[in-house]
């Protein structure tokens, strides 16, 4: 195990970042303004011994042990509590000890359950522990008379239905933070607005905005880079505007502990012998998430190809066939894995940075390239190092609900369509290796699509007779009082449906009115 703490130092994908940045600052500062992304100088590197030393530890301990093996410069007592408290059982933030637990589905196939936090998907991995990280952060900063720390800040986050529950979650009560995030009215499940309506704690509320996901994200944008706003924010209300997106490396770092976790499940359930390689299938929006697991391969985890799976929404699978990123000619496609639905894939700029060598002058013509005409193909050497470590594939609407039935049928599980997605695309494109999919959301999430998949009815379809006019919650029910193997609703969600709703404003989707909304919230 490392004995030295060491405290690591970041530069970034555009070769913009000036000065010495650590950890602290990075996730504070969330990216390089004009664009950067932040990658730590160093790599860890765990030995197989060392790795198995972590076997003994609770998932809080390991998460502390990768944290400093990475420098980052809190004091390792502050880094420790962060960590009890995000993952340990005294706040009991997931529902299992184990956290992220592994399943066996067959002797060669397994999902790690990242599904079993407060908010039922696997963003919670991340944004309960990144919250307390900031909180951190900003303590380490003013102890140090940092300037960009001066004030208070206000988190603003656009959401189509996940991220803005976890990110509310991870926030609600945190110290020097506010967050107030934004919805498309209507188009979002009945379940995800009433998971954030229902949101609690004093520094946090969800607003409508009347409009569709892409209209919220672009006025949130306006607001982050108005700086007569910003000025006032500052003066008045000494607050400073941040984000919580999962460009900021307070994000990726905690989701590279789950893999490095997994795999030590793996070895002391004798699922694998210590060094034997796996395979990991991940369903992929933003490539945070299967990134992560790029990291921990890259820190000794022996995760030997990573399987890169996609919706309807292919951009990625045809990048990682080609060569070519390319969004010219492609339209958006609504699909039942909502979350997926992604053309631009903002943490595959870090991929890019790492497989060309760390050349931030590539990047940044690559990235200029993606802006100005919508395309860009990556150079032999890069593409080939891709090559070296994914394949991809993708997953038709109609197949991703077939597959839940299927598996369901055949393995006793229930999965949500985005795991569906990962679990087909592992099955066309495994070799000899165990692999291990992503579980990325509870079914009970999504049911209507479950619905659909297990009862063969077409994507899109009217639900039949009496179950078109439940709601999500009765839904639910329904589903887990007739498939076994569904297991019962987790209160998390259940228990929604009498709580009282804090939130009913509804905005329009321009700047003055989303101005208007942070004015009121802060009087
Ligand atoms: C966010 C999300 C994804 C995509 O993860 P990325 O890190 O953006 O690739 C997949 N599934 C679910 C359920 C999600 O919430």
């Amino acid at each position: 195990m490392q004995q030295n703490r060491y405290i690591n130092t970041y530069i970034d994908t555009r070769g913009a970042a000036e000065g010495r940045v650590t950890f602290t600052e990075a996730i504070i500062k969330g990216m390089v303004p004009g664009g950067g992304l932040f990658v730590p100088k160093v790599l860890p590197r765990f030995t197989l011994e060392e790795l198995q030393e972590l076997l003994p530890l609770s998932y809080a301990q390991k998460a502390a042990h990768i944290f400093k093996a990475f420098g980052v410069d809190l004091p390792e007592q502050v880094i420790d509590a962060c960590m009890e408290d995000a993952y340990g059982p005294a706040t009991a933030n997931f529902d299992t000890p184990e956290v992220a637990p592994v399943k066996r589905l067959d002797s060669n196939t397994y999902v790690l359950e990242l599904f079993r936090g407060p908010t039922l998907a696997f963003k919670d991995l991340a944004l309960q522990c990144m919250p307390r990280m900031f909180s951190a952060s900003v303590d380490a900063l003013r102890a140090q008379d940092a300037p960009e720390t001066k004030e208070d800040f206000l988190i603003l986050v656009a959401t189509s239905g996940d991220t803005g529950k976890a990110a509310l979650e991870g926030f609600k009560d945190r110290d020097y933070t506010s967050i107030i995030v934004y919805y498309p009215f209507g188009g979002v499940s009945d379940l995800q607005q009433a998971q954030m309506l229902t949101s609690e704690g004093n520094n946090v509320a969800a607003y409508g905005l009347r409009g569709n996901f892409d209209d919220c994200q672009t006025v949130v944008k306006q607001v982050f880079s108005n700086e007569a706003f910003a000025q006032e924010l500052a003066t008045k209300h000494k607050l400073r505007f941040s984000s919580a997106n999962s460009i900021n490396w307070g994000r990726l770092l905690p989701q590279v502990v789950y893999y490095v976790n997994a795999y030590t499940q793996m070895i002391a359930s004798g699922v694998v012998l210590p060094g034997e390689p796996i395979d990991v299938c991940v369903p992929t929006g933003n490539f945070g998430n299967i990134l992560a697991a790029y990291y921990a391969a890259e820190i000794g985890t022996p995760i030997e190809r990573l399987l890169c799976a996609s919706n309807t929404n292919r951009v990625l699978t045809d990048f990682i066939n080609t060569g070519t990123y390319d969004i010219s000619e492609r339209d958006f496609v609504a699909t039942p894995s909502p979350s997926m639905d992604i053309l631009v894939s903002n943490n595959l700029e870090r991929q890019l940075f790492e497989l060309g060598g760390r050349n931030a002058q590539q990047i940044k013509e690559w990235m200029r390239l993606l802006k100005e005409e919508k395309r860009f193909t990556v150079d032999k050497q890069t593409f080939a190092a891709l090559r070296e470590r994914f394949s991809a594939d993708w997953v038709s609407v109609e197949e991703s609900l077939a597959t839940i039935r299927r598996v369901y049928d055949a393995h006793d599980y229930l999965l949500d369509p985005h795991t569906a997605v990962g679990y087909q695309v592992a099955e066309r494109l495994r070799g000899t290796n165990p692999v291990l999919i992503a579980a990325t959301a509870h079914w009970c999430k999504f049911s209507a699509d479950v619905y659909r998949g297990l009862a063969g009815i077409a994507p899109g379809d009217n639900l039949p007779g009496n179950l078109a006019d439940l709601n999500g919650f009765a839904l639910n029910r329904y589903i887990a009082d007739n498939y076994q193997h569904a297991g019962a609703v987790p209160k998390r969600m259940a228990g929604l449906e009498d709580k009282e709703q804090r939130f009913d404003e509804v905005y329009n989707a321009d700047f003055a009115s989303v101005k208007k909304s942070i004015e009121e919230f802060l009087q």
